[in-house]
């Protein structure tokens, strides 16, 4: 009974702890960044590249922290049904349903992850099918991934139009020059998101401590302006793989970014579509 007790009582010790050790200082973030203490500006996180197995993690810190996010989803991580295939010309053992084939179910693995962002109530669109630099390219490549990152995308999708991001901001950046790009998006009906603030957190150089952060907070208190957020949860080139620093540090950063930011849905940006009914 004592020792029930003792253990209920480091228990409880350690909830406290573990719930303060994500309470931020909000003295030293707003002084570290030059931020004002009375006004919160505007902030929508989105993240690229994913799904990734981390992907969970990230999830997690959102729903803790109550934070709305969209996720732009590269379609060839969760195209099973290719993986599968892949499976069978490497393996002729492999089972009819893929359960002895480690990519099948990692892939299916990564839908279900993808599954639990729209069930939490995150946006969802396309960063296509694959990481390429679209706009040099050929118009019927562009076109079939595109259309391609649509039908396995399809189910989860969030809005109408389908939100979409290109991978490198390529065909966004250059749109008048490349302009067939951004009208091949239109004609599929997508709906294309850049964003204001750039996390770098692929940058290997910005992946320690809490660089990434700095990099975010600091263009938000010296613009004196939020917008979209690009923050990575996947690795474009690696089916499975987190960024890591990212997804193992948001739980931490959260607290720390709404010191001075208020973090709002996609909408609050962009108010040309309708969210689709779950
Ligand atoms: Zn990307």
């Amino acid at each position: 009974m004592k020792a029930g007790i003792h253990y209920a009582l480091i228990s409880s010790l350690l909830l406290l702890l573990s719930g303060l050790s994500h309470a931020a200082d909000c003295h030293a973030v707003q002084a570290k960044y030059g931020c004002p203490a009375d006004t919160r500006f505007p902030l929508h996180l989105s993240f690229d590249d994913g799904p990734a197995l981390q992907t969970t993690d990230v999830l997690d810190a959102l729903r803790r922290e109550q934070v709305p996010a969209t996720f732009f989803v590269l379609a060839e991580k969760i195209d099973c049904g290719r993986t599968l295939q892949q499976c069978f010309q490497a393996n002729p053992d492999t089972a009819a349903d893929g359960s002895n084939c480690l990519a099948y179910r990692q892939c299916e693995l990564r839908r279900t992850i993808l599954h639990q962002a729209r069930q939490d109530g995150h946006m969802i669109g396309s960063h296509s099918y694959a990481h390429l630099r679209y706009s040099g390219l050929p118009v019927e490549l562009v076109r079939s991934h595109v259309s391609a990152s649509k039908r396995l995308l399809e189910p989860f999708f969030t809005t109408e139009p389908a939100l979409f991001r290109l991978p490198y901001g390529d065909g966004w950046f250059n749109r008048k020059e490349k302009a067939h790009v951004l009208q091949e998006l239109a004609r599929q009906n997508f709906l294309h998101v850049d964003w204001q603030i750039s996390a770098f957190d692929w940058d290997t150089r910005n992946q320690q401590d809490d660089k990434i952060l700095d990099k975010v907070l600091g263009q938000v208190c010296s613009r004196r302006y939020g917008g979209i957020a690009l923050f990575h949860d996947g690795v474009a080139h690696q089916p499975h793989q987190g960024r890591l620093h990212t997804t193992q540090n948001m739980s931490r950063w959260l607290p720390m970014m709404r010191c001075v930011v208020e973090f709002e849905p996609l909408e609050y940006f962009l108010q040309n579509f309708k969210v689709k009914p779950r």
